[in-house]
């Protein structure tokens, strides 16, 4: 297979979604850009000496449309990468990437339930994925979006999720915060794994999306299997 060709993008704009968390827009400069919600760009950012040091991937997060990418990226402390987007992107910053790639995307024939389930900016290519289905609708089953933080303040695009539910025949939305005080707050708490277990109880055909951190993915494929679903039910996108 050939290596694919790097390309350069401008960060056209950046905008803050929580204390540690962005979404930047970047544009690419050679012309529109292919490809299949679920997938991700690798950037080559100028934050180490050695070439492979300093790659990083990045879901896509918007539907496709033109030459735009969304990217929403957390904050990690003492990250090479979150550094540089924190403290050096600024817009007109033109970066280097090579992608899209990856075959986290939704089948060509959805014919079972879909459950998507995300912490923090795994919740990327899930976005992309329902404002697809919104913009260019095929048939479909139930699709549950099943998303954890840990505050009510990190609830990800909520506007647009709770829209989609208004919009996309048979999409729910279902959130759980799992270190949210506030007295006000009268929904779930906890993690994301009682909700998915609660959904599909009854064992019913389904395909699993999990994206996100190890310990979320290690835990919900675990149980899903304990459940009785098997590995070809269970799609991965393992952020770290
Ligand atoms: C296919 C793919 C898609 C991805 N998509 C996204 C995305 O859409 N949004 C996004 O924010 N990230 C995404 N990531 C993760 C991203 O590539 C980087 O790993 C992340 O931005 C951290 O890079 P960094 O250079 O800031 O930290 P590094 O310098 O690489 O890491 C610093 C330290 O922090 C740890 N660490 C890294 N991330 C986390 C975390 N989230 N929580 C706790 N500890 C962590 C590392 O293990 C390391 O010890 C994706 C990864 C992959 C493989």
């Amino acid at each position: 297979m050939a290596i694919e060709q790097w390309r350069l993008a401008r960060v056209s704009s950046f905008e803050d979604l929580t204390d540690d968390t962005r979404r930047f827009f970047l544009e690419a400069i050679d012309g529109s850009v292919e490809f299949k919600p679920g997938q991700f760009i690798t950037l080559d950012l100028p934050i180490h000496e050695k070439r492979i040091r300093r790659w990083r991937s990045y879901s896509l997060a918007n539907a496709p449309n033109g030459n735009t990418m969304e990217l929403v990226i957390k904050h990690v402390p003492g990250g090479a990468a979150s550094r540089y987007f924190w403290e050096q992107v600024e817009p007109g910053t033109v970066v280097q990437y090579r992608g899209p790639q990856g075959t986290f995307v939704l089948p060509a024939e959805i014919v079972t339930d879909l459950c998507l389930i995300a912490t923090n900016t795994g919740v990327a290519p899930f976005r992309s994925m329902l404002l697809d289905l919104a913009k260019r609708p095929r048939p479909h089953k139930h699709i549950f979006l099943v998303f954890g933080t840990r505050y009510k303040s990190g609830l990800l695009y909520r506007d647009d999720f709770e829209r989609l539910q208004q919009e996309l025949p048979g999409f729910e939305y279902h959130y759980t915060l799992s270190r949210e005080s506030s007295p006000d707050y009268t929904g779930r708490r906890g993690y994301v794994h009682a909700i998915y277990e609660e959904l599909f109880a009854d064992l019913r055909p389904a395909h699993f999306f999990l994206c996100g951190w190890r310990n979320m993915i290690d835990e919900a494929r675990h149980r899903l299997l304990q459940m009785g679903y098997t590995p070809r039910q269970i799609h991965v996108e393992l952020y770290g």
